[in-house]
């Protein structure tokens, strides 16, 4: 192997004491760096690396070629570069298999005291969880775009039927004000939904503080919720004797109960009793919210806090749905450090429960 550039860069003679802290700091460097690492020598032999690395690998390399452990052309060319160039260049490394992640490789040569001829280092970043968010950022914008354009279809078709054919039939043209308003509606409820997503995210690293009780806020929406839950036919039903005290924001806490009764009235029909709970555990206070409806099949658990997720698209826009109910919930919850629990049996019902630490 030639090393051209390991002559521009003479390495600096220490002594033979000296050369054993040194190894001895590189070792405690290398092992606390958070970023998996590998140090070749100039076999392309692994020397170093750190427990990241083995993390990564799923194996100890040390002492392994590096071809047996990353096995992507990419990265092997790019050592061959740093050795005989002396260059230091990036490259992208995607290591397959059932949960696939992505790295960018740094890879660049290193003239070392302590190793017999000079090496390469390898800085391993995990890029998987950025383009992750990345990936669910963009797939949100299109989603959001679908769900705005499809009422903003039937508008523009309405209008151009008002404008032709029902042009003077007096009849027509009431039946198709109505459907118009349904979906004129059906946009602003999506617009404010996205909207108050947004402000609850951009909102997530405050923690509020004010005092709320959880028990008055389900009363509260038990009011708003009164004439809905009668045109429903669905009995609603509070069983809160104690005050359920957390750190909290009212008007986000009742945003949370507000959607997760409104479901448990929609996904329930008629002759049903929904039912609201108030409980403790040590540290935390619980609201569940009971319903004797449909219930959930277990895949669709722990999906439904998704943004636009639903188990049926077609009901829940009957419904005046716009499948992002339950993701505000999750959202709000965050911000509140609560979660949301569900548990539900196909044909008997579900339970949505919120926890939140108590004051
Ligand atoms: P949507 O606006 O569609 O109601 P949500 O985010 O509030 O959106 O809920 C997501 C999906 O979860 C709903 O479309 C529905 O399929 C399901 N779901 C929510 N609550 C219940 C419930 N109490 N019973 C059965 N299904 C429910």
């Amino acid at each position: 192997m030639v090393w051209p550039w390991t002559q521009k860069k003479p390495e600096l003679s220490v002594a033979p004491e000296q050369k054993s802290a040194q190894i001895d700091f590189v070792d405690h460097l290398v092992a606390a760096l958070p970023d998996p690492i590998l140090i070749l020598d100039s076999n392309g032999i692994v020397i170093k690396a750190n427990a990241n690395a083995e993390e990564m690998l799923e194996m100890a390399p040390v002492g392994m070629h590096l071809s047996q452990t990353i096995r992507a052309p990419a990265v092997l060319e790019a050592v061959t570069r740093a050795m005989s160039q002396g260059e230091s260049l990036n490259v992208d490394y995607e290591m397959r298999g059932p949960l696939a992640r992505h790295f960018e490789v740094y890879v660049s040569p290193i003239a070392s005291a302590q190793v017999e001829s000079p090496a390469v280092l390898l800085v391993l970043k995990d890029l998987t969880r950025e383009q992750q968010i990345e990936r669910m950022r963009s797939d949100f914008v299109a989603n959001a775009s679908h769900e705005l354009r499809t009422p903003l279809a039937s508008l523009s078709g309405f209008i151009e039927t008002l404008q032709g054919a029902a042009r003077s039939d007096e009849t027509a043209r009431e039946k198709f004000l109505i459907l118009m308003r349904t979906q004129a509606e059906r946009m602003r409820r999506l617009i404010d939904d996205l909207l108050s997503l947004s402000r609850i995210e951009m909102n997530v690293h405050l923690r509020p503080s004010a005092k709320v009780d959880l028990a008055q806020v389900a009363r509260h929406v038990c009011d708003l919720l009164s004439s809905m839950a009668q045109e429903e036919k669905v009995e609603l039903q509070i069983n809160l004797n104690s005050p359920l005290e957390v750190a909290g924001e009212w008007d986000e806490l009742v945003q949370v109960v507000l959607n997760l009764i409104e479901n448990a009235i929609k996904y329930s029909g008629p002759g049903k009793i929904v039912k609201i709970e108030g409980g403790t555990e040590t540290g935390f206070v619980t609201l569940s919210v009971i319903d004797q409806g449909r219930g959930i099949a277990e895949e669709h658990i722990p999906r439904l806090t998704e943004r636009f997720y639903r188990i049926s698209v077609q009901e829940s826009r009957s419904r005046g749905g716009t499948g992002l109910g339950l993701a505000i919930v999750k959202h709000i919850l965050n911000r509140h450090r609560g979660r949301l629990l569900v548990t539900s049996k196909l044909g008997h019902g579900s339970r949505f429960t919120i926890r939140l630490p108590s004051l």
